[in-house]
């Protein structure tokens, strides 16, 4: 298999333009080295590649396929196709870049996988691919929502995860950061801290997007063959940035392509703690090891953030993106709470795929654009399934679309 994980960015110091780089204590900085040294050297080494491809296809069901959703093509005059990333094994793209980091860290003779997990798909995805690859798995999750998301505890326990709780502050997903670093930063050697995202210091950035371009590289091959040429419009939601990255990455350089990333503006885009639209209103700073935009409150800290998909409410972003913002080769929207409701039903309903909450924001910016009058196709990255979404959206939206929310 040829190495397709060649990317103009980021630079050796992990930058791309300002953004990214690596913002971490001098004790771990050393570790992060070995990492990042061991990752240059495998994603050149064939038998690496090579495995991670026939895992790509006989575990997570690759390649996903590309769906012409015709029904709301016909509804709003426009060609609208689906990467179905929600067919595969475990329902989401996040076991693209678990199954990557697993083997990074069996090839480097690392113990254990370690992670934070806010709604826990990051969770079930990493305790997955850990129970593939023979490695132990910690979980580190606030115990609010422990409680809010049992089956995808679950779930990691039977994988043979251990899920260990936050308890302290609002003991949901900041303070499983805090909590997973702690655990992180007693043992560095034989454990590896596998990020969610396109987040991170270097070089998890840039080894998220690598992992997650399989995503891009598929649906390029793919459209060529479906129609003959490229799309013109491609959308993803943004959370961390990573299903979004990994569409673009394929197309960074056809100019004819026009790139769409979509943030929450949740309840209201214009009050602080109610939306989480980094890029929209966000400011460049350092968080979490890495230079981005983020959103701050009064104090400089890390702003409280909110959206209906648990997957989307994180204060930074990849720093790509950032990059990407800037130099305007990327268009960042939002799109709020109902206009995601709207699209998910209108998904289930017209095409018969019950989307992620998340992923039914790019839905709904796609649509958006449809009704503009936005020219061409577009394509959707679909970054997951809705499975885990079915009960809180009856419970909370069910009667606004003819459900009895008492079922
Ligand atoms: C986690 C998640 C996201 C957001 O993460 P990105 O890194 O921005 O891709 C989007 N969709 C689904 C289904 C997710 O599980």
């Amino acid at each position: 298999m040829k190495n397709t994980f060649q990317h103009p960015l980021p630079d050796k110091d992990g930058y791309f333009g300002e953004y990214g780089g690596s913002f971490i204590p001098p004790e771990l900085q050393t570790i992060i080295d070995e990492i990042t040294d061991a990752y240059e050297k495998i994603r050149e080494d064939p038998a690496f590649l090579a495995e991670l491809a026939d895992l790509y296809k006989h575990y997570v069901g690759r390649p996903s396929p590309i769906f012409h959703a015709k029904n709301l093509s016909a509804k709003y005059g426009t060609d609208i196709y689906l990467k179905r990333e929600d067919l595969n094994h475990t329902g989401a793209h996040k076991i693209n870049h678990c199954l990557g980091q697993a083997l990074l860290a069996k090839k480097m003779g690392k113990k254990k996988l370690i992670a934070e997990t806010g709604a826990g798909q990051h969770g079930v995805a990493l305790a997955t691919a850990a129970a593939l690859v023979g490695l132990k798995c910690d979980i580190y999750m606030g115990e609010v929502d422990i409680i809010k998301e049992h089956p995808n505890v679950v779930r990691m326990h039977i994988l043979g995860a251990k899920v260990i709780p936050a308890t302290h502050g609002r003991k949901t997903l900041k303070e499983a950061v805090d909590a997973a670093f702690g655990g992180y930063l007693e043992d560095p050697v034989t454990q590896l801290y596998a990020i969610g995202s396109v987040v991170g210091p270097h070089p998890f950035p840039m080894m998220v997007r690598d992992f997650q371009s399989i995503v891009g590289n598929e649906a390029k091959k793919q459209f060529a063959e479906m129609t003959g040429g490229l799309p013109d419009n491609l959308v993803a939601c943004i959370g961390g940035g990573s299903n979004a990255m990994g569409l673009f990455s394929a197309f960074l350089d056809d100019e004819s392509v026009k790139l769409m990333g979509c943030e929450p503006s949740g309840r209201d885009l214009d009050t602080d703690g109610e939306h989480a639209a980094t890029l929209t209103k966000g400011e460049p700073g350092v968080m979490h090891g890495f230079k981005s935009y983020m959103l701050k409150d009064k104090e400089g800290e890390p702003q409280e953030v909110y959206s209906v998909a648990s997957g989307l409410d994180y204060p930074s972003v990849g720093p790509q993106h950032s990059y990407l913002k800037d130099i305007k080769r990327v268009i960042y929207e939002t799109v709020d709470d109902k206009e995601a409701i709207d699209a998910f039903f209108e998904l289930s309903r017209l095409e018969g795929i019950i989307p992620a909450i998340e992923s039914a924001h790019a839905v709904a910016q796609a649509v958006r654009m449809a009704k503009n009058g936005e020219k061409g196709s577009i394509l959707i990255n679909l970054s997951g399934r809705g499975d885990k979404d079915i009960d809180f959206v009856v419970e909370n939206y069910g009667k606004d679309y003819g459900i009895d929310s008492e079922l």
